[in-house]
């Protein structure tokens, strides 16, 4: 019998992984997560045991499956995706007309200089957040 809806997550059941390598997850001792035996990817059982979490360090946002009793469910496969590049943007914003409003410019340079200053530095600063944000 194959249902549709979402069901607890057994820690001692024996469930595919949802990556699509045809691994098993195997429950990790002492704790509420399963390994795959193929990926070796991490999933924490969250949602009071509806909902299993990857642990990932390869994307900003993290991803979750519900387990309907066949098969593993993606939850919310969107939720989060354009949320870093909005964040990125607006501090890049930000830190833009900060340091334009702060950067004292030489005697004698133009606008034009502060504007490529600020500029350069934002998106200097942007990247590196940026960077950090994928670790
Ligand atoms: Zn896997």
């Amino acid at each position: 019998m194959q249902t549709q809806k979402p069901q607890k997550i057994d820690l001692n059941g024996d469930y595919p992984c949802p990556c699509r390598r045809r691994g098993r997850l195997t429950p990790i001792a002492l704790t509420d997560a399963f390994g795959c035996n193929r990926c070796q990817q991490i999933f924490v059982v969250q949602d009071s045991g509806h909902t299993i979490e990857q642990l990932s360090t390869n994307y900003p946002y993290k991803r979750a499956w519900r387990w309907n009793g066949h098969q593993w469910m993606v939850v919310n496969p969107s939720l989060g995706k354009g949320y870093v590049p909005l964040t990125l943007l607006i501090t890049f914003a930000l830190v833009f007309l900060l340091l334009l409003t702060t950067l004292s410019a030489p005697v004698g340079s133009q606008v034009a200089f502060r504007v490529v200053a600020a500029l350069v530095l934002s998106v200097m600063l942007v990247s590196m957040l940026w960077l950090a944000c994928r670790r």
